[in-house]
């Protein structure tokens, strides 16, 4: 299987403080991998710092080109997504707004058809086209900020948190989503998540990072399994 994303020996944080040690992991072409963590184990800045938004070393590599280096907009149009914590959407501008401005490096006329697409994702979106964003529920911001990154069509999604204030059912629908979008169109998928429980349901792989290093990794179904993951993270 080939890696979308390689990553070795990252280290990242801010100013003097260093909050990843050298961590490393992959994610192969359309693989749904998570990383555990709880508060502030540095789950956040591990996207971030994929995604270009807070300065790091280590080696990169997304479909074979170095990313450190590159800015946040350049990493996008390479194919990397990212929805990120508190789920970052434009709270004036409507759904449909919110939608076009994912879509905004595509070509005009392959605008429409990623509408179309997101909307058939999240139905429930096509009939709030025109409301606010910031008078969604939590739930349908949440779905509106993971179509907003789907309408750029990256070939890998980072996903931050995306459970965070979100009831279980609500969770659970949008997790199924995210694993069906997974294995219809191929998006690979990297999420961080104190949902233990939502997250290996989904995942094909999985890391838990503790205090900025990764302690553990296997497979979801192992994960699910093991004695440390279900205390600290399952509540088992
Ligand atoms: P949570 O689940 O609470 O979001 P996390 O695993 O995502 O936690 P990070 O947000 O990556 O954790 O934070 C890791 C560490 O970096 C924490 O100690 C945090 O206080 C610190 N940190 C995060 N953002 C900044 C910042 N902008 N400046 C300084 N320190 C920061």
């Amino acid at each position: 299987m080939s890696a979308v994303l390689e990553v070795e020996g990252l280290t990242a944080g801010y100013g003097s403080l260093t909050v990843l040690r050298d961590i490393g992991f992959r994610v192969d072409e359309g693989e749904i991998v998570v990383i555990l963590g709880a508060n502030g184990a540095g789950k956040t800045t591990t996207l971030r710092a994929l995604a270009g938004l807070v300065p790091a070393r280590g080696r990169v590599e997304f479909q074979g080109t170095p990313l450190l280096g590159r800015k946040a907009d350049a990493r996008a149009r390479l194919g990397l997504g990212h929805v990120p914590e508190g789920r970052g959407t434009f709270t004036d501008l409507t759904v449909e707004e919110n939608l076009r401005m994912g879509g905004i490096r595509l070509p005009r006329h392959e605008l429409a058809s990623a509408l179309d697409h997101a909307y058939g994702v999240f139905p429930q979106l096509a009939a709030l086209r025109d409301r606010a964003a910031g008078r969604l529920s939590g739930g349908e911001q949440q779905m509106l900020s993971v179509a907003r990154a789907l309408v750029a069509r990256p070939r890998l999604l980072l996903l931050d948190e995306p459970s965070m204030g979100l009831a279980p059912q609500i969770t659970a629908e949008l997790f199924a989503e995210l694993r069906r979008i997974n294995e219809r169109t191929g998006m690979a998928l990297l999420l961080v998540e104190q949902n233990a429980a939502a997250a290996l349901t989904i995942a094909h792989r999985g890391h838990v990072l503790e205090s900025g290093d990764l302690v553990l990794s296997g497979s979801g179904t192992e994960l699910m399994g093991d004695p440390s993951v279900r205390r600290a993270y399952l509540g088992i």
